[in-house]
Parts: structure tokens; C-alpha cells; sequence
């Protein structure tokens, strides 16, 4: 069994990134193309899920949840069940490419915007020269595109679709279309191709290393300040519910 720790009902794996990719590995062989979800839970999520319940079901259908934000990181210790290690969004996606490059493993990229994705596959392609990413498409389109999407995805058939849609509505997107999608695991990613593509820079090492990139992306992104209002709303909860494993629902 997989060592989980719970935070305010969501689930989120204990595990390395060596391990989550490992674990990815595990997923894609017995998939056959049966999309399964992958998704990095960080406070905004686990906020998210206490108010959307929709939300909160789709987090725990994942198959894997890697922890992706040093606030996460803080409510394993508080309940004395510590993460072995972060996972940012951003060393995953990267891990995963490696191992994609070396296993033969096909990805498509879907979300950012305009021509955000196409830089991210030109940049990642330089550090992965044998990576096969076959196709990619910027994310945000309509209702109507939504089935032109679906069709080049499914004719192509990769590995892995990372969506970076942000959240909850990538992860909404993948529920949606699970069953009709034929990948073998579907990755919400938020804004790694900002990142890959050199749109945002992420902070430096030191400032990522003492817990402090939240701070970094605030000043680069002012407008995430609407985003961050949950942060200590989030603390109190962690600092002060009885029991911090649980969600609103199941009170
Ligand atoms: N995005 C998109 N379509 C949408 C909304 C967002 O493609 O309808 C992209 C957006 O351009 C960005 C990513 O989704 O590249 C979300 O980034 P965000 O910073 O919100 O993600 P985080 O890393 O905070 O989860």
C-alpha cells in the first residue's frame, strides 16, 4: 500500500520524486489507455476542495497526488507524519520527460496560452533531444474546439497528456473526459509550460530551498494575491482543527 498522508480530507502520496516516478511508470504499463489521473495537491487545492465538492471527488479518484507546495509540507509534520520530500510541479513535469525520453514514452502538452506550449516543447526538446512529444495545443479554447481537441489527442494516442489548464479546472477537464480520452495518464500541471517555455522565471535555488518561492511568484504575479487571500486561512485550520485529516464533508 501506498504511504498516504491526509490533509483536510485530501489525499496526498508520502513519496520522492524517484518514487513518483516510478509510480508513474507502474500507472502507464497497466493503463492501456485508461487515463489514469495524476494531480499535486498545494494549499489553493486543498482550500478549493473544502467549498467544491465536485472538486474534492475528482482529487480523490487520483492515482497518484504528489505534494507540491511547502504548506502541504507543513501539515505532515504538524501531524507528525512528515513528507519525505516536495514535489514542485515543476521537477515533476521534468522528471517524467526524463524518464519519457529514456522509456520511449509519447507526451502531448495541452494548455497555456497562444504559442506558450510550442516554446515549452522547443525548450524541453533541447534537454531531452530523443523525447517524443507528438503534439501539443493552447488551452484556452471553447466549448466547441473541446471535441477537435479530444480527436488529435485520441489519434495520436500518447503516454501522458499533461493539462495546464490551472486548477480545479484542469482536473475538471480530465474527470470530464476520462472515459473518452485514450492516454494512459493524464497530469494537471499549472503553470510548468509558463515556466518551460521562459515566460515566468522560477525563483532562485536558495529562495525555492527555505520555503519561500510562494513569495517569489507573488512578486513576479501581483494579481495571485486574490489567489493567496487562502493561505492563512488555511494555517488557522491546519494549526487549529481537532483533527486536520478531515474535510468539511466529513464532519
Ligand atoms: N490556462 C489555460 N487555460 C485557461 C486557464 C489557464 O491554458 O482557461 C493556463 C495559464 O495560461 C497558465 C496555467 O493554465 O499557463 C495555469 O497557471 P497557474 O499559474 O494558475 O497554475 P499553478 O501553477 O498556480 O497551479
Amino acid at each position: 500500500m501506498q504511504d498516504k498522508v491526509k490533509i483536510l480530507g485530501v489525499n496526498i502520496d508520502n513519496i520522492t520524486e524517484e518514487e513518483a516516478a516510478e509510480k508513474t511508470k507502474e500507472l502507464i504499463e497497466k493503463s492501456n489507455k485508461s487515463c489514469k489521473l495524476i494531480v499535486a495537491p498545494n494549499v489553493e487545492f486543498i482550500m478549493q476542495a473544502q467549498k467544491d465538492k465536485e472538486f474534492f471527488d475528482i482529487l480523490q479518484t487520483a492515482e497518484l497526488a504528489t505534494p507540491d507546495s511547502v504548506g502541504v509540507i507543513l501539515a505532515g509534520k504538524l501531524q507528525k507524519k512528515p513528507f519525505k520530500q516536495r514535489i514542485p510541479g515543476q521537477a515533476y513535469f521534468r522528471k517524467i520527460l526524463e524518464t519519457a525520453e529514456k522509456e520511449g514514452w509519447t507526451v502531448y502538452l495541452l494548455g497555456g496560452k497562444g504559442d506558450i506550449p510550442q516554446r515549452a516543447k522547443q525548450n524541453v526538446e533541447k534537454l531531452y533531444p530523443k523525447l517524443k512529444i507528438v503534439g501539443y495545443h493552447e488551452g484556452y479554447f471553447e466549448e466547441d474546439t473541446e471535441e477537435v481537441v479530444i480527436e488529435e489527442i485520441n489519434k495520436l494516442k500518447p503516454n501522458i497528456l499533461f493539462v495546464a489548464l490551472g486548477a480545479p479546472r484542469q482536473e475538471k477537464w480530465i474527470a470530464k473526459h476520462r472515459k473518452e480520452l485514450k492516454v494512459d495518464v493524464a497530469a494537471g500541471q499549472g503553470g510548468t509550460f509558463d515556466y518551460e517555455a521562459g515566460n515566468i522565471k522560477r525563483a532562485p535555488k536558495w529562495i525555492q530551498k527555505i520555503g519561500m518561492e510562494w513569495l517569489w511568484r507573488l512578486i513576479l504575479q501581483p494579481s495571485r494575491i486574490k489567489r493567496m487571500i487562502v493561505l492563512p486561512v488555511y494555517l488557522f485550520k491546519i494549526i487549529f482543527t481537532k483533527d486536520i485529516t478531515k474535510s468539511r464533508w466529513e464532519k
